[in-house]
């Protein structure tokens, strides 16, 4: 059975070319779940993929801030995110806070290739993983979420 994982894309622009790559070999196995991702990634995504990718905001004008916003609400379990170490980015301070709330909250995040073919070639990532909780996460979590 295959746990219907919440999946994040966001790749900067010197690193599209690889992540669309990934995606599009990896295509069936992100198939059954549910794909996010910043603006300019997924459109591309969508493209490559012929799949559903609902678009947040582009990452410079807050596409990573509303990810994070999403990871801090328990919508977000998994980060695909190919920053671009050899750039300084605009957003640089998004950037931060993304990798930030994505540690925070425990989710999986892969920021290259390689641990993303770890994390997709995982059995916990098709079996479902139960993650930990920071001691911060509120008790009602549901009355503090913003509704879909
Ligand atoms: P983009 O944003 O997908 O809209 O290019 C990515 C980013 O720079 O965070």
């Amino acid at each position: 059975m295959t746990t219907t994982r919440n999946i994040a894309l966001v790749a900067h622009d010197h690193k599209k070319a690889e992540l669309l790559e990934w995606a599009r070999f990896n295509r069936d196995s992100l198939a059954p779940h549910r794909l996010y991702a910043t603006g300019t990634t997924g459109s591309m995504l969508a493209d490559a993929l012929d799949l559903d990718v609902h678009r947040f905001l582009s990452g410079p004008v807050g596409g990573d801030q509303q990810i994070g916003a999403a990871i801090a609400e328990g919508r977000i379990d998994t980060l695909i995110f190919f920053w671009d170490p050899l750039e300084p980015q605009p957003h640089d301070p998004d950037v931060k806070a993304l990798l930030r709330l994505g540690a925070l909250w425990n989710i999986t995040i892969a920021s290259n290739v390689a641990t993303a073919d770890h994390v997709i070639s995982s059995p916990l990532f098709a079996a479902g993983y139960e993650r930990r909780m920071p001691d911060q996460a509120p008790r009602d979590w549901q009355a503090l979420t913003a509704p879909e």
